[in-house]
């Protein structure tokens, strides 16, 4: 679960949308993200694929981005309706038993919605919406997930954005 969320942020921060450069720009951008997030039985991976978990990526974000938890709820189901789930147990390339929600045959778009989508269903259903989180630097998109324990968090980590705003705020007391 952990895992799935964390590879669902890092999958909406390859989105120009929020804020950067196209991260699955091709194949090679795909590829990486697929052994970066160590997503397994995904087979050879082609132009649709890419397609695919773009618009993917993109129902994802608007989960992230969703004005309130009735919003986000009736944006992930639209996403799970269309994505075909099947829990099965398994262990492989040493990871202890854990659960599987993609279909075997599932391509590389549906593997992502099943098992993030499923992690962002258990985080609604516990009512931690509201961790999902956008950064509140001025021009930063990027989501993350807030862990802390009183909800504080409003800067993403990727970039730094928490260090870049202190220093801009310990600058502008100075000016003052
Ligand atoms: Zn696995
Ligand atoms: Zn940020």
């Amino acid at each position: 679960m952990v895992h799935s969320l964390a590879t669902v942020v890092e999958l909406v921060n390859t989105s120009p949308s929020t804020g950067g450069d196209e991260g699955l720009a091709g194949l090679a951008e795909l590829q990486a993200f697929v052994e970066s997030r160590e997503i397994s039985g995904v087979g050879r991976l082609t132009a649709r694929d890419l397609g695919q978990l773009r618009m993917v990526r993109e129902a994802f974000h608007r989960v992230f981005t969703a004005a309130d938890q009735p919003s986000a709820v009736r944006l992930l189901n639209a996403l799970l309706s269309e994505t075909r789930i099947t829990p099965r147990l398994t262990e492989h390339d040493g990871h202890p038993l854990h659960v599987h929600y993609f279909a075997a045959d599932a391509t590389l778009a549906e593997h992502v919605a099943a098992d993030c989508g499923v992690a962002l269903a258990h985080l609604l259903v516990e009512g931690e919406a509201e961790r999902l989180r956008t950064c509140a630097a001025p021009d930063c998109e990027r989501v993350f997930v807030d862990e802390s324990r009183n909800r504080s968090r409003v800067y993403c980590d990727s970039r730094t954005c928490g260090n870049r705003m202190h220093v801009a705020a310990y600058r502008a007391r100075r000016r003052a």
